[in-house]
């Protein structure tokens, strides 16, 4: 019997973990749980010596879809982007809801230039989503930025601070499309003066 008992307390320590690592929209994991896999992972990348790519992504505009079509629509926009991100990503990748309408995505053992190669897929898909509450006109596009350990950043901090300005020079020459990080991407925020 308290066998029994044992194994229903860690069934419902590990619902209770699981649920407090997801976000409750998307249900894709959330940042709480990015923070901590991607300090793991990291370790694991030096000692083992691979890449880990990162995209951050941000959704165009999005306050004036929400704006535009309402609040509940703009709820539909972001989980319909979650299925598809997960549709995209492989058995090891991990996708997070980072913040409102910012996504970002972990890709252990992988290239730069093909984590480059997978946002612009995720992008030219985007605007193909069925959803019928948003006329495929008024779609909002997606705008990308992505950093790779050890180049880019060699802890979790300094990576998710390269993805973040190049998704911002991806935003500042004109959304709508995917940037790698380079020494520029700092220059380019503050020529913006933000
Ligand atoms: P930019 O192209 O620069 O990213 O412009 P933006 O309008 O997307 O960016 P901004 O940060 O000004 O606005 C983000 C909007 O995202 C504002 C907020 O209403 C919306 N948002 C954040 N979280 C949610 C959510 O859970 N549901 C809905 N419907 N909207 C959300
Ligand atoms: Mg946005
Ligand atoms: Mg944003």
């Amino acid at each position: 019997q308290l066998q029994d008992q044992l194994a229903e307390i860690r069934t419902l320590r590990d619902q209770l973990h699981e649920q407090a690592s997801r976000d409750p929209l998307t249900n894709l994991f959330n940042r709480r749980y990015l923070d901590e896999m991607l300090l793991q992972e990291l370790a694991r990348a030096e000692r083992e010596n691979y890449p880990v790519s990162v995209i951050m992504l941000d959704i165009d505009r999005f306050k004036r879809v929400n704006d535009t079509f309402g609040h509940k629509a703009g709820d539909e926009i972001l989980q319909a982007l979650a299925t598809l991100i997960i549709l995209h990503i492989r058995l090891f990748d991990v996708a997070c809801r980072f913040g409102g309408e910012e996504f970002v995505i972990v890709m252990p053992h992988v290239s730069v230039e093909t984590a480059y190669e997978r946002a612009e897929m995720l992008r030219r898909a985007f605007p193909k989503i069925d959803l019928p509450s948003v006329r495929k006109e008024a779609r909002p596009t997606l705008s990308f930025g992505i950093a790779a350990y050890p180049f880019h950043g060699l802890n979790s901090e300094q990576l998710l601070k390269s993805a973040d300005m190049a998704l911002y020079a991806a935003k500042n020459s004109g959304r709508n499309r995917s940037v790698i990080y380079t020494e520029d991407s700092p220059i380019s925020r503050k020529q913006s003066g933000v």
